[in-house]
């Protein structure tokens, strides 16, 4: 089985996937395990202990079909070799910020149409589940984005825009788990897990379900003075509430300063790289930020091994990405 944690540079990973075999061959341990082990199991139907066909493909007894290792991944059709796919994770996973298409066309000598065909394939696999359900204390919080009212002219712009409206942004609604994990020395050390998606707006109809779904019950959700968010102990949740109208930031440990850290960092992402999000792709760029926020603590190897096995679809929870590499 290949050793994920032997690519900490792109220097090693280009050298051991020198050639397209070598990729595929490791797909296929991947995703089917090797030697006498090995199971191959039909993309189409299901059936285990599919045989090899001639070509390097394979063969399902049971509904006739070959399949090559790409089926179900990704790469699925993919005219490019695949070492291109595997720097691309490998360097959009690696920069803080993201990478734009312009910067991996160059990178890995593809047209910009295509590094952005890519970027926009890989952040599926950021799709954030609601397999992290979130417990303990859990803040929760929303912001408007996108709005590019800041670039007209003055008697362009909208009036009474400004802030919370949703004429010209977007609302985003976020939930942010404190918890702790175990460091190298054992000691445990606090972390912060998010959640984050669109919404159409901030109505207590809107927000409520997604907490009910991400927000294990009887969980504190701790929220501003929003009229949305009346009700949440009926729903089972302790329910504090940090009154921004009246100056108070912070009382306690009842604030929402960690998620508010997070949309900053979303922020400086899509000024930073790409400038211009659509309301159309703007959830995949959240997911992309999510996922950034949440492997903060994993290393570069630890999180191109966890995209490289969402891209052939076995997927992880966040909290196990920290925990032991794949290498088994
Ligand atoms: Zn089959």
């Amino acid at each position: 089985m290949i050793d994920f944690s032997n690519f900490d540079d792109i220097i090693s990973l280009t050298t051991y996937f020198s050639n397209n075999n070598v990729c595929k061959q490791a797909i296929i341990e991947s995703r089917w395990g090797v030697g006498e082990e090995q199971d191959v199991v039909c993309p189409y139907c299901g059936k285990h202990h599919c045989n090899h066909s001639k070509s390097g493909r394979f063969h399902c007894t049971a509904c006739n079909k070959n399949f090559s290792c790409l089926v179900g991944t990704i790469f699925e059709n993919t005219k490019l070799p695949l070492i291109k796919w595997f720097v691309g994770m490998y360097l959009i996973s690696s920069h803080k910020k993201g990478i734009s298409s312009h910067q991996l066309s160059r990178d890995i000598h593809v047209t910009q149409a295509t590094a952005w065909y890519m970027l926009q394939k890989i952040r599926l696999l950021y799709a954030q589940s609601d397999a992290d359900v979130f417990d303990g204390t859990v803040e929760c919080d929303e912001v408007y984005i996108g709005g590019k009212q800041k670039w007209k002219h003055q008697s362009m712009r909208t009036p009474h825009t400004q802030g919370r409206s949703t004429a010209t942004k977007t609302p985003v609604f976020g939930m942010m788990e404190r918890s702790t994990i175990e460091n190298e020395e054992g000691e445990e050390e606090p972390i912060t897990y998010v959640h984050a998606f669109v919404v159409g707006n901030t109505n207590k109809d809107t927000l409520q379900p997604v907490i009910q779904q991400f927000v294990e019950d009887g969980s504190r959700v701790i929220t501003d003075e929003l009229n949305a968010y009346n009700g949440l102990s009926e729903l089972g949740y302790t329910h504090a509430v940090v009154s921004h109208g009246a100056e108070e930031y912070a009382n306690g440990d009842v604030f929402t300063n960690s998620i508010e850290g997070f949309w900053s960092h979303f922020r400086r992402m899509i000024t930073g790289c790409y400038h211009d999000v659509s309301d159309e792709h703007l959830q995949q760029y959240i997911d992309e930020a999510v996922y950034r926020w949440n492997t903060r603590k994993a290393s570069q190897t630890e999180r191109f091994s966890d995209m490289f096995n969402k891209s052939i679809g076995l997927v992880k929870r966040w909290s196990e990405i920290r925990v032991g590499l794949m290498v088994a």
